[in-house]
């Protein structure tokens, strides 16, 4: 029996630093594992070189629905199974064209349908083409100028953001709202620059949306260096005109299934903590870094604390979320089906950012939350996590912002994130297996933690 309050407290203090250096060494063993396995970057390779790219309502979507179904049950969890959920359909259709003719001059533009689009229809669009790098800008030029135009939507991502992301958000309204922002004022077609700050010869996709009350006309990416040459043949050349072509079209909606596996919780089974990724993609490509590598991390997740023998006090659901890219209908359902389901759900954490070395997450909740998980930084600084910091939860997790939980992302660094993002040049190759290995075990640990020590 301790009287001595000194005493006491001395034993408090080493008992408290022993669970610290407890933790830690847990933590080492989680990236042990990672670092030497093998198998997330293998699963990627299956999913991205004998799957291929996932398109909601595609068949490699339902040909991946299975594969990571089957991966789970094949692990053994303690639970695998699908939860239906209503996609959108959209396809592509031809291989599109978009051709810069004038007297003298004809050259092809390296170029893809947006995401969404409607088709030109099969004889194409042939016009004029106007430049504008903003909506007031196209405001100013009206209708007189406008109507019956292309209209070239080249604002520049700036490269001067240290955050790609940041550069990204500021020119993305012309990929969402372009066409229907050009349509007021009667354009017949519109050719966005890509949203990467980046040069490069990839079209670069993505969602864009109709408005409505205004014609449904098409959309079309222009990658950097074909946006460039574009802007400068405006510039130059007399009498340029563009043909479009694509066949793209939407059809009815389809069925898919985000693909959840779990295993239980020692202490606490009923609580639950969500780690995902999102399956589905765009079509060019691979989708390796958007997001077959979240998605095989999540499973990694559930894969190291089985191996390890780290038995987990909640919960831990590996989900493979449907339909990021166009309606986010899986990440709906998900927190639809765990409020009508009365789950408790403790925190949610995605993987959605590409693969590179991780460098921090970024929590979103309360700033008690914040403060809250900020405190573990210690645990991973060793590992090159050098911050927590309040900031966006990742798209798929956004409805469960419902259950008061923190949501997080982890946070690869991006410089090279816009390389890929959509476009042609997101294949398996441009995967880096130890960087994937650090963001599954940064992940892991993250868990652990905050799963044994509480928030
Ligand atoms: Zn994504």
């Amino acid at each position: 029996m301790l009287k001595h309050p000194f005493l006491f407290a001395l034993v408090l203090f080493f008992s408290a630093s022993q669970a610290q250096n407890d933790d830690s060494l847990v933590i080492r063993k989680i990236y042990n594992e990672s670092l030497r396995s093998h198998v997330a970057y293998s699963n990627l390779e299956h999913l991205c070189i004998k799957i291929g790219s996932r398109l909601s309502g595609s068949q490699q979507l339902t040909d991946a629905i299975q594969y990571t179904k089957q991966l789970m049950t094949d692990m053994k969890l303690d639970t695998v199974y699908l939860q239906e959920v209503k996609i959108p359909h959209w396809i592509r259709g031809d291989k599109e064209i978009c051709r810069v003719t004038s007297t003298d001059i004809s050259m092809n533009l390296d170029n893809c349908a947006l995401g969404g689009s409607v088709g030109t229809g099969v004889k194409g669009i042939t016009a004029n083409v106007i430049e504008v790098s903003s909506f007031d800008q196209l405001k100013a030029l009206g209708k007189t100028v406008i109507n019956g135009k292309i209209v070239f939507f080249n604002q520049v991502a700036d490269p001067t953001h240290i955050n790609t992301f940041e550069a990204y958000g500021e020119v993305a309204y012309q990929r969402v709202h372009g066409a229907s922002e050009a349509s007021k004022y009667g354009a017949v077609a519109v050719l966005v620059r890509s949203l990467n700050p980046g040069h490069d010869d990839y079209p670069h996709t993505g969602i864009m949306a109709y408005d409505k009350s205004v014609a449904m006309i098409p959309a079309f990416a222009l990658s950097t260096n074909s946006a460039d040459k574009l802007s400068k043949l405006l510039k130059t050349a007399k009498d340029i005109s563009v043909y479009i072509r694509n066949t793209s079209e939407w059809r009815t909606d389809t069925t898919g299934f985000n693909v959840i596996g779990e295993l239980k919780g020692s202490k606490f089974p009923d609580e639950i903590i969500t780690v995902g990724g999102h399956l589905d993609s765009w079509d060019e490509g691979q989708a390796a870094h958007d997001d077959g590598a979240g998605c095989m991390e999540a499973i990694e997740v559930l894969r190291i604390f089985k191996t390890t023998g780290i038995r987990p006090q909640r919960t831990i659901r590996a989900v493979m979320f449907m339909d990021e890219e166009i309606h986010q209908s899986g990440g709906r359902k998900y927190a639809e089906m765990a409020g009508k389901n009365n789950e408790k759900h403790y925190f949610a954490v995605e993987s959605d950012e590409g693969v590179a070395i991780p460098v921090g997450f970024s929590v979103q909740g309360s700033d008690l939350h914040v403060a809250a998980i900020k405190k573990f930084l210690p645990y991973l600084r060793p590992y090159g996590i050098y911050f927590i910091e309040k900031g966006y939860g990742g798209v798929d997790l956004q409805e469960l912002s419902a259950f008061k939980i923190p949501l997080i992302s982890i946070v690869p660094d991006n410089s090279r994130y816009f390389d890929y993002h959509h476009s042609p040049n997101d294949t398996f190759d441009k995967v880096n297996e130890r960087e994937m290995q650090f963001a599954s075990a940064a992940i892991a640990s993250l868990i652990y933690i905050l799963d044994k020590s509480g928030y």
